[in-house]
């Protein structure tokens, strides 16, 4: 039996962040992956960065991302890790006249809460990302955002929890979870059974299983996202790139739900209703290396340990998608797709905190479609919250109480 002070159950950005925060304080923290670091969303991400300014009353939304954006900033500009981060603005680009009402709404909304959103006529537009159609109405530009390497990005902060005393334990899965007479926990993993006083689950949507081992139900789902590569070429896109569709969407159909997952409702703002496709969702880049990625679509599935084969008409449909704002990738095939399970909660709020019923257990999970964005801060933020045993008021938003439950026999 090894014993450790603090265990972390997930090699994701969520994981990793909270164990080299910790460490960095001066615990003693193992964590545990069943595979290898990055290997799940936390690797197969898009890599995009949305930040949109503190405003005036900074939210627990607006924290996560500028408070990550400045870990980027830190990671890339002082520490030395080339994680390939550039703040190269963030582009949401509008293709009807209501998508254009929509967006004149938006920035309103956000310059009053005093964020910085910008609406651009399509020449402004095009002069910062030639290759956007001329067909385009204008875009919504986010001047903090950015983009980086989503792999480079994790083993840089492990790296550094690594210098901070942590052990990162790779190939190790937990089978079992047990809560022991003296109140510690004992983790069973097929290499080694490791005994802990402090128990973080971050393991994306596994949080759910793992909650499970407890006799806890924790309503995280496995939301399937998909994307698409080229064969790199010369730079022709310079921002992260999406469109407005989808949220225009997802705003008139605010509350509605997208189905049924067992006897729990599924969470808002997916793409699908089972099969049956709601909306188009769109983001992507072009990497360093040269390739450009495009991605898009959110389907709840049944968790699997296998990583989701891509959905081949979704693909298609999200690359015409991509050529009514960029016609020149007519002449650039597919070469690759892929697919990771994202973990989203019924509201998209995340969970970040103490968990319910049981002591010293943690959970940091739910961050859906934005973790490689909001992952380095809620590690953060969940890392203090265990050194100082107090929370920032701004966790409140995302209690696991009242959403995790006591799962019934
Ligand atoms: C295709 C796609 C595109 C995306 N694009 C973006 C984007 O552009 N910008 C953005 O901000 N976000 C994006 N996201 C979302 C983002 O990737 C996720 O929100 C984030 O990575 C979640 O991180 P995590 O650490 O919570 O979970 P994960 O990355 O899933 O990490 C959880 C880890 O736990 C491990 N684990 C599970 N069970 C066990 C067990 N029993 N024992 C040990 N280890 C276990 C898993 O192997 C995994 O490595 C995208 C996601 C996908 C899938």
């Amino acid at each position: 039996m090894q014993q450790t002070d603090i265990l972390v159950i997930g090699g994701g950005i969520a994981g990793t962040a909270t164990a080299c925060y910790l460490a960095q304080y001066g615990h003693e923290v193992t964590l545990l992956e069943q595979r290898e670091l990055a290997t799940e969303a936390s690797g197969l991400n898009a890599g995009t960065i949305w930040a949109s300014g503190w405003g005036h009353t900074p939210d627990l939304s607006s924290t996560l991302s500028m408070g990550g954006l400045d870990i980027f900033k830190t990671l890339q500009l002082d520490l030395g890790y080339d994680i390939e981060f550039r703040q190269s603005g963030s582009m949401q680009a509008i293709q009807t006249e209501e998508q254009y009402a929509f967006a004149q709404e938006e920035v309103r909304e956000w310059e009053v809460r005093g964020h910085q959103v910008e609406l651009l006529a399509p020449r402004d537009a095009r002069s910062i990302e030639p290759e956007l159609s001329p067909r385009i109405l204008g875009c919504l530009y986010y001047p903090h955002g950015g983009n980086a390497n989503p792999v480079k990005t994790v083993h840089a902060v492990a790296s550094l929890a690594r210098q901070h005393g942590a052990t990162m334990l790779t190939q190790h899965e937990v089978t079992g979870i047990v809560r022991l007479d003296d109140d510690t926990y004992q983790v069973v993993t097929p290499p080694a059974t490791f005994k802990a006083k402090t128990l973080v689950l971050a393991a994306g949507p596994w949080c759910r299983s793992l909650g499970a081992m407890l006799g806890l139900h924790i309503p995280v789902y496995a939301v399937r996202g998909q994307m698409w590569a080229t064969a790199a070429v010369p730079p022709r896109i310079f921002h992260s790139i999406g469109t407005l569709e989808s949220h225009h969407y997802w705003r008139i159909h605010s509350h509605e739900e997208s189905g049924s997952y067992g006897y729990e409702q599924t969470p808002l703002e997916l793409t699908h209703r089972q099969d049956q496709r709601l909306t188009r969702h769109l983001y992507g880049r072009q990497t360093r290396d040269g390739e450009i990625i495009f991605g898009g679509d959110r389907q709840v599935d049944v968790l699997t340990l296998q990583r989701p084969c891509p959905e081949q008409a979704g693909i298609e449909t999200n690359r015409a998608h991509v050529l009514e704002l960029f016609p020149f990738l007519e002449n650039l095939p597919i070469t690759r797709t892929w697919a990771g399970w994202m973990p989203f909660t019924r509201d998209l709020h995340p969970l970040i905190g103490k968990v319910p019923f049981l002591e010293n257990l943690y959970l940091l999970t739910g961050l859906s479609s934005s973790g490689f964005e909001k992952g380095l801060m809620s590690g953060k933020l969940l890392a203090e919250y265990i050194h100082k045993g107090e929370a920032v008021p701004i966790l409140a938003e995302a209690d696991p109480a009242g959403q995790v439950t006591r799962k019934s026999a």
